[in-house]
């Protein structure tokens, strides 16, 4: 009787403190530096929580570093009591083919909360180089092979990801110079320090608009219809056939987070995703707000695992690895 009674009580205070959920700040861990796209989506994100969690306190924690994957594995380690979530991109999909001991699994270290948006990328340049369009940048490429810095996000960013298809389908190598997020590498590409980068419209836009940086293409099959962007070329139609890359963010939790924490999340999730302001601001950056069944956390799973048994295969020829 006594067991049963404590039993009850135990169930009564989980219950309890749940309805009260959140009743202390929540730290989304972005695994890439402030002022970059992931974070950014981060900050909008938090913002548009709150009206569905009208006492919740946001707090962002930029861990960058090793492509994403040292924020994820702060996050897989973290108390799985709803307070600290991750907003990752596809480097939550491509990390397993990328390194060889990553120190949590993508599929069973986390509860999904679910997907967030996709946003398409930009081939851009540093304001100084001689090349204004496509055809000049190939010349250009051409003339100083051997000599090209390309910066990223680390191994495992999207930036990665991009920048390794690019050399790929161009057959050239470039040197890769890794930052914690794009926010430094865009600070570095505009000082000149490096040549070029791949990267979400939601960090290029803004410079593209301003002509502070040189645009190329876009990444995605088709032409992007976001004013700033819509006169770039696809890669397909300058000469990188099937070249298509849209990446994606999405929600996380650690295992064993509560599943009515994570259904409280994921109602909020869906209600931020509505937002008209949040639909807006992420559409004036080139990014597609999720509106499907991938927002719900098995759909995202299940995404996510189709992401890495898409992109594993191009790694592994890629040759790219990481201990
Ligand atoms: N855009 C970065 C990447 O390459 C990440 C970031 O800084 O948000 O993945």
């Amino acid at each position: 009787m006594k067991r049963l009674m404590t039993a009850m009580l135990a169930t009564l205070t989980v219950t309890a403190a749940l309805a009260e959920y959140p009743e202390k700040p929540i730290t989304i861990v972005v695994p890439f530096a402030a002022g970059g796209p992931t974070d950014k989506v981060a900050r909008d994100l938090a913002e548009a929580l709150r009206k569905p969690l009208p006492n919740a306190t946001i707090v962002i924690d930029n861990t960058g570093g090793a492509g994403g994957t040292l924020g994820a594995a702060k996050v897989a380690r973290a108390p799985n009591d709803g307070y600290t979530l991750l907003l990752h991109h596809i480097g939550m999909a491509t990390a397993p083919a990328l390194y060889r001991s990553l120190s949590y699994k993508v599929l069973d270290d986390f509860e999904y909360v679910g997907m967030i948006n996709e946003v398409p990328m930009t081939v851009i340049g540093k304001p100084s180089l001689p090349a204004n369009n496509w055809a000049e940048l190939m010349k250009w490429l051409e003339a100083n092979k051997g000599k090209i810095n390309l910066a990223n996000a680390g191994l495992g960013a999207a930036s990665h990801l991009c920048g390794l298809l690019f050399q790929q389908s161009l057959k050239i190598d470039m040197q890769t110079v890794p930052y914690k997020g794009t926010a430094p590498a865009m600070n570095d590409l505009l000082g000149g320090q490096v040549d070029l980068m791949c990267d979400q419209t939601t960090n290029t836009t803004g410079q593209i608009e301003a002509g502070k940086v040189k645009a190329f293409a876009v990444t995605t099959s088709k032409r992007l219809t976001t004013p700033a962007l819509a006169k770039l070329p696809t890669l397909d139609e300058s000469g990188l056939k099937g070249f298509n890359v849209s990446i994606w963010h999405g929600l996380y939790a650690p295992k064993g987070t509560p599943k009515p924490v994570i259904d409280k999340l994921n109602t909020a999730l869906k209600a931020a995703l509505k937002d008209a302001e949040f639909i807006k601001r992420e559409e004036a950056l080139g990014a597609v707000v999720v509106s499907d069944a991938r927002v719900n956390p098995a759909e995202h799973k299940k995404f996510v695992e189709a992401e890495i048994n898409k992109w594993a295969p191009v790694i592994k020829a890629a040759g790219q690895y990481a201990d």
